[in-house]
This record gives C-alpha cells, structure tokens and sequence, in this order.
C-alpha cells in the first residue's frame, strides 16, 4: 500500500474534477480559511508566540494559502513547512507558496518553536495493516500473487496476541485493522507539541475503534474501485481509527479533543458566518456557496463521516469547536 501510494502521488495530480476525488479545501475556501482562524485564535490566546505553520500532505497547498491568509488577518504569518513525497504535488505547492520549506517526512520539521499544524485526508493514505480470523485463528492478512492477479493471503504466523481481547472470538473472515505508520507520526507530533507548544488538527474520514471491518479501498475517477488491480494507478486508502491516533497522542500529555463529526465542528466555529459574508460580497455566487457549505457540513455527504482530532500542548488554552 505505501509502495503503490508513492508511486500514485509521484505521477499524477489526484484531485479535482478531471482527477480521482475532492477534497475539502477544494470545495470551498471557507475550509481552509476556518482551518486557519482556528489555529489564529488558539494562537492569540496562547499569548501570540513566534510560530511554526506546518502541513502534512498538502496537495495543491489550497488549504495552506486559504489558512495563511485568515491567519495573516488575525496577525499570524508564520514560516511554512510542508510534509510532501510527491514531486508533482511538490511543483504545484510552490507554484502557490514560494516560500515553503518542504520535509519528507515530518521528522526534519523544525524543533524549537510551537507548531501550528494541519493534516487533512493525509492519514487514511498512509499503510494500514490488517489482521483476518482463520479458522484457525487470527493471521496477517498479506498480499499474494497467484500468477495472474494480486490476493489477499492470510499469513502463517498466529496473531491472536495482538488482537484486543472482546474482539478474539470474533466470526472467521473477520478483519481487524490498524495504522503503525499513522500512530508512530502522530506520537512523535504529540511529542513536539509536549516540547514545542502548539497545535495539531488532523481531519479525515474514519471512526472510533478498535472495530471489526474492512476499509482498505481504492478510488478512481470518483468511483470505487478494486484495490488490488494495478497498484499505483489509483488511491488506496483505509479509514483512519481516530481512537488509536488519539491513544498514540495520550502517552505524551498533550491534550486530546475530538474525535468529532467534521460538520458540526464547522459549525460551532462558524461557517454559517462565513457564508453568508462570501454570499453578501458576491450575491451572484451566493447557491454555489450555499451548496459548499451543505456538502461540507451535510451528515449524508461530508459532515458525519469525516472527523476532526485535535492535539494541543500542555498549558495551551482548549481550542473551540470541540465542546
Ligand atoms: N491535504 C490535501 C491533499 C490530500 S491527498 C487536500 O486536502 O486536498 C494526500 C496528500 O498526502 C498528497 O499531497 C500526497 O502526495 C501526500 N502524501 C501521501 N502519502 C504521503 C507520505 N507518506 N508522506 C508525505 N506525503 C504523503
């Protein structure tokens, strides 16, 4: 799976209409902007201290330039640091924002001063590892080639130690999920955040688990697809399990709020504001922009299923949106 995303990302441009999906910054610039107001206002009440804006996997940097600009009207114009593998992604973030600084990873990102810090559908991209119930109990479920086609396989070696225990005896075919790669960047943020002050907000689809289920899949074209079928010519992504980013936080003392539905943290923040300014200053644009906030805020579309985590640093204040 990280194999087949990198190369994904490396050769191609994923979002947008003549791509393979939307994102939310890319339906309306009320997402970052918000985005960006949170972070200012926690900031603000911080005692407005010399920041660090940073952001994993930023596509075409839409969310970075909306944010930036909410935050330069509260005040805040940090440096820039993007967390981008992609060439591609990287040529059009700086295209928008010729200042960044880019990282490989979010292990270079600099040490010393807080961290403002954005990831939105960065996490589900990321390897996920699953465990099936056999018959004879439960194995890692690997991928094979069968001469014609990649399969999933189960493994040879018992996992049952691994395995929450009310989960253990669950039906055969079952699939257990988990994000090694996920929870160790997010432990090592929470660490920053301990040593650095800061904040971190990290959006994507997913759930509160552990939990049964299969959620590897595959988009393209706006449409599923079959995930095992040319790997690296589409995205494959699994839902992401906010109880275990939360819990990989929980061991650094950061504080932890959220998981919660995306729409109704756009809500008390205030997108309903928002809109009706962007509608006042161009009335003709005002049912595109009512139909944004819908599908950003909506539990049928974007509202419910996308989630919103935040981490902040010990002795910072409690971010809003979360109560
Ligand atoms: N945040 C953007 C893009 C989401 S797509 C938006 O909301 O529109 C996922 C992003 O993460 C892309 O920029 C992709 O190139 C990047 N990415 C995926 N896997 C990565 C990895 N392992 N390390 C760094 N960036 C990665």
């Amino acid at each position: 799976m990280g194999l087949a995303n990198a190369h994904y990302y490396a050769t191609r441009d994923p979002l947008g209409a003549a791509g393979d999906f939307v994102t939310a910054p890319e339906i309306s610039q009320m997402f970052g902007e918000l985005v960006g107001l949170w972070l200012a206002d926690l900031w603000a009440r911080a005692g407005r201290p010399s920041a660090i804006y940073a952001e994993l996997g930023p596509g075409r940097g839409t969310l970075a330039i909306d944010a930036l600009r909410a935050m330069r009207a509260a005040g805040l114009t940090p440096p820039v640091h993007l967390v981008e593998t992609s060439p591609v992604l990287r040529a059009a973030q700086r295209q928008r924002l010729p200042d960044a600084t880019w990282h490989d990873d979010s292990g270079t990102l600099p040490e010393g001063a807080p961290l403002l810090l954005v990831a939105n559908e960065f996490f589900d991209a990321l390897p996920a590892r699953q465990l099936i119930r056999t018959g004879e109990g439960w194995r890692e479920r690997l991928v094979g080639w069968n001469g014609t086609a990649f399969v999933p396989v189960a493994g040879e070696v018992p996992m049952d130690a691994i395995v929450p225990e009310g989960l253990r005896d669950a039906e055969p075919g079952s699939i257990l999920e988990s994000a090694p790669a996920a929870a160790a960047i997010v432990g090592d943020l929470a660490r920053r955040l301990a040593e650095q002050g800061g904040a971190a907000i990290l959006i994507d689809y997913g759930y509160d688990g552990p939990a049964i289920g299969d959620t590897f899949q595959a988009v393209r074209s706006h449409a599923f697809a079959d995930p095992f079928i040319e790997p690296g010519t589409r995205d494959l992504t699994a839902h992401v399990d906010f109880a275990a980013l939360a819990a990989a936080a929980r061991t650094e003392g950061v504080q932890i709020f959220g998981a919660v539905p995306q729409g109704a943290w756009l809500e008390r923040i205030g997108i309903g504001a928002r809109a009706d300014a962007l509608a006042r200053a161009a009335p003709a644009r005002a049912a595109e922009i009512a139909a944004a906030r819908t599908r950003l805020t909506a539990p049928g579309t974007m509202g419910q299923l996308f989630r919103v985590l935040a981490l902040v640093a010990p002795g910072w204040p409690v971010p809003e949106g979360f109560a």
